[in-house]
């Protein structure tokens, strides 16, 4: 089933007001395995609302139009979509009733152009809005379907979920599903990805995504079949993935990655202080904001500066000197020093550039060194992060809470 979404209201097209209903039904459809060609906004305007509505029933199955449907002078959906089809505006006494009641508990005045609301194309099936006057509106007409839902996002929300989504399903029939399995990769470029997985992206079903977003790349793999077939072409795919890419790998689909590290920590009842240079704390606020977090975080160091380095984390001024802030030598006696001072189980830390100055030929902007001790030993990675400076802030402490888990 192909689908479009036509998203009406002028705030959307003068910057006023921000789509969401884009992302919230591009997801929902998306999930449900209905292929969405397009997403188009346009304003309260008759004559555009029309051309726009014409051309979605050449090219889509299923068109669902957001918004205008109230009572004002501009909110035209009903009327623009009776017209296209030839259909006539007939009253519904239920809604007229609902409408009518809603002013009258209010001990409000009943304001002339309330009736519109009550006013539907011929033959239209209503669905319920559980928080609002209009309804949902459903026609069918050939093989196509249109969707009419109310603009705002409280009211758009419940009314979609209470009929869309099983009607949806009934409608797609045929006994297929799309499966999905997400992975989150740091430390590497979208274009790295895509070199990396080349072979595997040929085809369609199942499919690879890519999608890049501060501090990580996301791969995602789709197939649409039958569910066990889809299943088992799902988990093929994912062991290939998971082979190449496995230790960028810091979550998968709906994982919360310090939620991962926190509830690792506890099961092994381990505790981690935190060096953390670059990140200045970006690592100690993302595991603090799991609640329970005290159980395993005792505390961190923001070791910005040289200074703090040597003075609190005890790293010689000498090791400073030779090899620099941003080594891996730097990184261990980091990791070791929070470890010590902190008293805790293992001792994470992080020094690197995260720009936009402050790198070389030697030590470019996006080298990290990231490092982890135990009671016994220590371990420390070199990573090279591109993007800027949120992005490589975000992507350290996606690959060092990764790194935890190691
Ligand atoms: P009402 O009866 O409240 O007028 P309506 O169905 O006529 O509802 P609109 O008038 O188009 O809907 O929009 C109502 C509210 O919802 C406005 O505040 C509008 O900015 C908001 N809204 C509409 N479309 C979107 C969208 N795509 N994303 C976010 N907000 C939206
Ligand atoms: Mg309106």
């Amino acid at each position: 089933m192909r689908a479009e979404i036509i998203f009406t209201g002028t705030e959307l097209l003068n910057g006023q007001v921000l789509n969401t209903h884009g992302r919230y039904l591009g997801e929902k459809l998306s999930k449900m395995g209905v292929e969405t060609l397009l997403h188009i906004a346009v304003g309260d305007s008759r004559e555009r609302m029309t051309e726009v509505f014409c051309s979605a029933l050449l090219r889509s199955d299923l068109i669902i139009i957001t918004g205008g449907l109230g009572p004002t002078t501009d909110d035209l959906t009903k009327e623009v979509v009776a017209e296209v089809l030839g259909l006539s505006m007939v009253l519904d006494e239920a809604v007229l009733e609902k409408v009518r009641s809603y002013f009258i508990t209010r001990g409000r005045s009943i304001p002339e152009c309330i009736r519109k609301e009550a006013f539907f194309p011929e033959g239209a099936r209503l669905f319920d809005n559980p928080v609002g006057s209009a309804p949902g509106i459903l026609i069918e007409r050939n093989t196509k379907k249109i969707i009419c839902l109310p603009g705002p996002p409280k009211e758009l929300i419940p009314t979609f979920e209470g009929f869309v989504p099983a009607y949806l399903v009934k409608s797609l029939g045929q006994g297929e599903v799309t499966l999905t399995a997400l992975f989150r990769l740091t430390g590497l470029t979208e274009p790295d990805v895509q070199d990396i997985l080349s072979d595997l992206c040929l085809a369609e079903n199942p499919g690879i995504a890519f999608l890049a977003m501060p501090g990580e790349v996301q791969v995602r793999i789709s197939a649409r079949a039958a569910e066990p077939e889809a299943k088992r072409l799902v988990a093929e795919l994912a062991e290939k993935v998971e082979a190449r890419l496995g230790g960028y790998i810091f979550a998968r689909d709906e994982d919360v990655p310090e939620e991962l590290v926190g509830s690792l920590l506890l099961g092994r009842g381990l505790t981690i202080g935190l060096a953390e240079s670059c990140t200045g704390g970006l690592i100690a606020g993302r595991l603090t904001a799991v609640p329970g977090s005290s159980h395993y975080l005792l505390g961190g160091v923001v070791a910005y500066s040289n200074m703090v380095k040597e003075k609190v984390l005890g790293v010689p001024a000498q090791i400073l000197e030779r090899y620099g802030a941003v080594s891996k030598q730097t990184a261990l006696l980091m990791a070791k020093g929070a470890r010590d001072l902190i008293g805790s189980d293992l001792g994470l830390s992080v020094t690197g550039i995260a720009g936009p100055d402050g790198g070389s030929d030697e030590k470019p902007v996006g080298l990290v060194y990231i490092a982890l001790a135990d009671r016994t030993d220590a371990w420390c990675g070199k990573f090279n992060f591109a993007g800027r400076r949120e992005s490589i802030r975000r992507g350290v402490s996606n690959m060092a809470l990764n790194m935890v888990k190691l």
